[in-house]
């Protein structure tokens, strides 16, 4: 990527020269079910209107089906064939699609998967927030559209800008991380490559230099990055975090203080589902859908609640759900019981709050196992406080950060259970390290509830209470 990407003649060239096999709002990818289309959302902005055109779109040109991603974003499934571009048309006409003048598909092909950026789901409206960043989200979207050359990053290359909220995703890796912090001089931004704000910080920036720093990284991670190095821990696997600070001067890197011992405080994930206060006027109420799927009529009726009782905008959540701000709180409860008469989880303590499945064998033909369907059934069953992801295969398309338990199936029916913090080490390869250590092979479903029962609960990382 340094010679061939760098010297390449066109922002087309680029996106032509990058190999992806990612879904976006222009690139609807096949999959067992149909077409896939990803509508990426910056910031897991959603506005009600955007989400009535979503579920329309979804059921003029597709199965009607939606699901939510652990990077906030929201995918089509069952796209008919021939109707690609038509889906992709609807959404745009939305406002759905990336800010460029050009008409050329292959620019805006680039354009929509530059579009990375994770929020805070409260970005905004957190008044314990240290800063907004609801203010950096259109300068930075519009930075790496601007800049021809970051049309060679990989549409997987992600950021993650954290204003101090009291609820955030603090275990989920990015690229680039930005952490808001106190310091003797004002607010400031602790930073990091390659992992999560729960990994602890490699230097801090005053808080205006936000989008000079991330620049100057992605110019050094573009001079740096062999051919097929696609992401940021790659170049630092190679040359070290160091080395990329130091490429990073060449491209004006603001002044950068050294830290130490800085934590990121922990945050509750039961915040993410139920009514909680703003302020003495309004609450937030979180849901998700049942294993992040939800069909075009329970989308039109969110928006509709949105509209009615809220501010029109929802925030689609890294845990795969959404959030409901600006909620008058003389109607909150009523909203939330709308909310669960819709079949959403509103309640931290549900299994199925508590359980991830990937797409499984009805949509992915990589998967060895139906892991919705059986996701359904270990959820009926999940002991008090587990914590558990099924995943069809080593992809771990489900899970971003480091699930507590992780059945990986091996056949029909049939998985491996791994878990952190488990006394039995009898395996750990590459390819099923991230998933902690083999507790016990070739499980059922039963079999697997009944020794997750006897065995300690692991929490997520960033939680102090779920
Ligand atoms: S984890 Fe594997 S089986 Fe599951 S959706 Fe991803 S690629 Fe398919």
């Amino acid at each position: 990527m340094n010679h061939d990407s760098k010297h390449a003649s066109s922002p087309a060239a680029w996106a032509a020269a990058r190999r992806s096999a990612c879904p976006g709002l222009v690139r609807v990818v096949a999959a067992r079910d149909g077409g896939l289309c990803r509508v990426r959302l910056p910031g897991g902005l959603l506005l009600a209107t955007q989400a009535h055109a979503i579920a329309a779109a979804a059921l003029d040109h597709a199965s009607g089906t939606l699901e939510l991603t652990n990077r906030a974003n929201l995918q089509v499934r069952g796209i008919r064939a021939g109707s690609e571009a038509a889906l992709t048309a609807a959404l745009v006409e939305a406002g759905l699609g990336p800010s460029i003048s050009a008409n050329a598909s292959a620019d805006l092909c680039a354009a929509d998967e530059l579009r990375n950026l994770m929020l805070s789901p409260l970005a905004g409206h957190d008044g314990a927030a240290l800063v907004d960043t609801t203010a950096l989200a259109a300068p930075i979207v519009a930075m790496l559209q601007d800049e021809p050359r970051f049309a060679a990053l990989s549409p997987k290359f992600a950021l993650l800008i954290d204003g101090g909220e009291r609820l955030a995703a603090l275990d989920h890796p990015h690229d680039i991380w930005l952490a808001a912090a106190s310091s003797d001089s004002g607010e400031c931004f602790m930073f990091g490559l390659a992992g999560c704000p729960a990994d602890g910080a490699i230097g801090s920036i005053a808080a205006t230099d936000a989008l000079t720093l991330i620049q100057a990284l992605l110019h050094a991670f573009l001079d740096l990055a062999q051919p097929g190095q696609t992401r940021m821990r790659d170049v630092v696997a190679t040359h070290g975090a160091q080395a990329v600070l130091e490429k990073a001067q060449e491209h004006a890197l603001p002044p950068i203080a050294r830290t130490h011992d800085w934590h990121r405080p922990h945050v509750d994930l039961a915040l993410r589902l139920g009514v909680h206060a703003l302020n003495s006027n309004t609450s937030y109420i979180g849901c998700q859908p049942p294993l992040a799927r939800l069909d075009a009529a329970t989308l039109h009726a969110l928006a509709t609640l949105a509209q009615t009782h809220g501010d029109g905008t929802l925030r689609i959540t890294p845990w795969q759900g959404a959030i409901l701000p600006n909620i008058d709180n003389g109607v909150a409860q009523d909203v939330l019981e709308s909310l669960q008469t819709l079949g959403l989880i509103a309640d931290a303590a549900h299994p199925l709050a508590r359980t991830i499945a990937c797409t499984g064998s009805a949509g992915c033909a990589k998967s060895r196992a139906d892991t919705k369907a059986d996701a359904l059934r270990l959820a009926a069953n999940l002991p008090p406080h587990v914590h558990v992801h099924l995943s069809g295969c080593e992809r771990s398309c489900a899970a971003a950060h480091r699930a507590p338990f992780t059945l990986l199936a091996v056949a029909p029916g049939a998985y491996d259970l791994y878990g952190h913090g488990t006394e039995n080490n009898l395996v750990r390869d590459a390819d099923t390290a991230p998933f902690g250590h083999c507790v016990a092979r070739h499980l059922t479903i039963e079999a697997a509830a009944q020794l997750l029962k006897q065995l300690p609960a692991q929490r997520p990382r960033s939680t102090s209470d779920v």
